[in-house]
């Protein structure tokens, strides 16, 4: 995915949740991204707020959303139901804009223009880039109803990250016996040859082959960005 791809799914979406950190403590609120360009992603908020406060604290923030539907219903059986859709999220490394570099910026490039203009009314405005992150689109169909499988999950990065592996994988201690390809409900183990191996864009790290191994072969990773 490239960085209009990233920005299309997330404008998509509209209205997103903006994580920070504050004294430690996390921080969410509801913001949306204006604009990209090859830099990254664009967003504003005010001087005046906690939110800018903590994005210059840390330099950094974390934004997710959801699409088509966020309400959840209930089957018959009272179990949830999702519409099958997509979740996307994006973390990382954040700059703010000088206005000057923004009118510069936005002299070919409409999404901008209505940044510098926002801010010209008004003036607490500022702008934020997320120039450096990683991320990834959850691609959702829970109940198959239009494929054979029910996730599909593309990471991305962008300004010099690399997408991390968090989930699990086989170890050489597997014996191929073969029951976690039989209980993975997400149909994201393979077998080639006598290995047994997990497609990561399908696995929603369920860690039901991680409890089922009979030689605890199923292990955890969770690698640094
Ligand atoms: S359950 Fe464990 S031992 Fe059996 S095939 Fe899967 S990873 Fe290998
Ligand atoms: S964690 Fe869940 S989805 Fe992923 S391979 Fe194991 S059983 Fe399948």
């Amino acid at each position: 995915m490239d960085i209009s791809d990233i920005y299309d799914k997330f404008d998509q979406i509209g209205c997103l949740t903006f994580a920070t950190i504050d004294n430690g403590m996390p921080q969410t609120r509801i913001a949306h991204l204006f604009a990209y360009d090859n830099d990254g992603l664009y967003f504003r908020t005010m001087i005046t707020k906690p939110f800018y406060d903590q994005l210059k604290k840390t330099d950094k923030v974390s934004i997710c959303g959801m699409y088509p539907k966020t309400s959840v219903s209930h089957d018959e059986e009272g179990m949830p139901y999702f519409a099958p859709g997509y979740t996307i999220r994006a973390t990382g490394d954040i700059k703010e804009i000088p206005l000057e570099t923004l009118k510069s910026k936005a002299a070919d490039n409409d999404m901008l223009m209505l940044g510098v203009k926002d801010i010209e009314r008004y003036p607490a405005m500022t702008t934020f880039c997320l120039h450096s992150a990683w991320g990834e689109v959850y691609d959702f169909d829970f109940e198959m109803e239009h494929r054979s499988h029910k996730l599909l999950r593309t990471g991305f990065c962008f300004g010099g990250r690399r997408i991390p592996l968090r989930g699990v994988r086989i170890t050489e201690d597997c014996i191929a016996c073969g029951d976690c390809l039989e209980n993975c409900s997400f149909k994201a183990i393979y077998q080639r040859d006598d290995r047994f191996i997990i497609d990561h864009t399908k696995c929603d790290v369920c860690g039901d082959c991680y409890t089922i191994c009979p030689t605890n072969a199923v292990e955890i990773v969770i690698e640094d960005p």
